[in-house]
């Protein structure tokens, strides 16, 4: 089993290599977390090689019955994955089980205008409608122009965050965080990535992305408190509970991914009262949480062979806040591309999910579950059946 489990580390390296050595221009990253102390690492020629050998793991895996569950899901939808670059089209449901573990279903009407009114009060607190008409007045009283700016408040709120997530668990040995600014026309605005226990916090100042106030101040909450912690605690955990060789070992598309989206959208709700988030940071919180449920609704129109203007028209009349370029722009990626088109999905799902436990959660409650999510890996499908 241990063999096998060496060739699934050597395999993933080697994936990756072969991802970013230049003869892919849409080769994408494979390997997020790597924690793993062996050396293997194969080589590849191509993705059809790749399939090969991934293949070839996941019939060996087979054979034991004994595999770990985790390790046969992240190989599954690493298979999915892979053929989706290779061209295969997989239907939105199937795509979307295969690599997070949960069924794409459109979020509800109701909790869109809930969140809708949450912003509509939110705004009047600043004099601000939520209509388009109010966009121009919103970005001159909120955009932060540079992205030194945008590192500058980032930074001032990161301690907050940190000191309130340390309440309840363990704090990982030492958290070395570096910054740094890039413009790739990728859809995300903020990056978390950790190599050699350095975590590296991108901010992507592509002009595809616009930030504002209150974001500078929540996204410390996602990226710090959320990604790097957690990907510090899951390091320790690895070695600790000397969990298989396969397992030290994380890509982005791998079912954990969603998870770790989830609870860094909504680590706010478990770390304060709602009473003691500041307006400013709120605002910018329900916005994106608005556009998150948006875009996935919009997504799955598409998916479901609705036209391109429909899923517009519907993004919208909901999104009175976000620039039109910045809603076709992330429209096309999750239709076109397969390393977005679960991963951008995912956002509203897993954030609701796990709102929907911070809010059933008693005060005393909330250290058990924090901890049951950055002390070891929890496991997905049984997070996705309670959920
Ligand atoms: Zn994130």
């Amino acid at each position: 089993m241990d063999s096998i489990y060496e060739e699934v580390v050597g395999f993933y390296r080697g994936w990756h290599k072969l991802e970013m050595s230049g003869i892919y221009s849409d080769g994408h990253e494979i390997v997020d977390q790597d924690w793993s102390p062996l050396s293997r690492c194969d080589s590849f020629s191509s993705r059809r090689e790749v399939l090969g050998a991934l293949n070839g793991l996941r019939r060996n895996l087979d054979e034991h019955h004994d595999a770990d569950q985790m390790v046969r899901d992240n190989l599954r939808a690493s298979e999915t994955y892979l053929r989706a670059t290779l061209g295969e089209r997989f239907a939105i449901r199937d795509y979307v089980a295969s690599l997070y573990l949960y069924d794409p279903a459109p979020i509800p009407e109701r909790t869109l205008r809930a969140t809708a009114a949450e912003v509509r009060e939110l705004c009047s607190r600043f004099g601000l409608r939520y209509s388009p008409e109010d966009r121009a007045a919103y970005f001159a009283r909120f955009r932060v122009e540079s992205a030194q700016e945008v590192a500058e408040l980032a930074r001032a709120g990161q301690d907050y965050w940190l000191e309130r997530l340390y309440r309840h668990i363990e704090p990982p040995q030492e958290l070395k965080i570096e910054v740094q600014i890039v413009r790739k026309d990728e859809p995300w605005s903020f990056f978390l990535s950790t190599e050699a226990g350095i975590a590296t916090f991108s901010i992507n100042a592509h002009p595809r992305h616009i930030f504002t106030r209150g974001q500078c101040q929540y996204i410390t909450s996602h990226e710090v408190a959320g990604h790097a912690v957690q990907n510090s605690c899951w390091a320790r955990a690895v070695i600790r509970d000397e969990l298989p060789a396969a397992l030290h070992i994380h890509a982005t598309h791998h079912p954990t991914a969603a998870l770790k989206e989830g609870i860094a959208q909504a680590l706010p709700y478990f770390l304060c009262e709602r009473s003691e988030l500041d307006p400013e940071m709120m605002l910018a919180k329900k916005l994106r949480e608005l556009r998150d449920m948006t875009l996935a609704n919009a997504q799955l129109m598409l998916e479901g062979g609705g036209s391109v203007t429909a899923a517009w028209d519907y993004c919208a009349s909901r999104l009175s806040f976000v620039e039109p370029f910045e809603i076709e722009r992330d429209i096309a990626n999750r239709a076109l591309k397969p390393a977005e088109r679960a991963y951008q999905h995912c956002y509203a799902p897993s954030f609701l999910a796990f709102l929907r436990v911070a809010e059933r959660l008693g005060q005393g409650e909330v250290g058990d579950f924090l901890r049951s999510h950055y002390h070891r890996i929890p496991s997905v499908s049984e997070f996705w059946r309670r959920a």
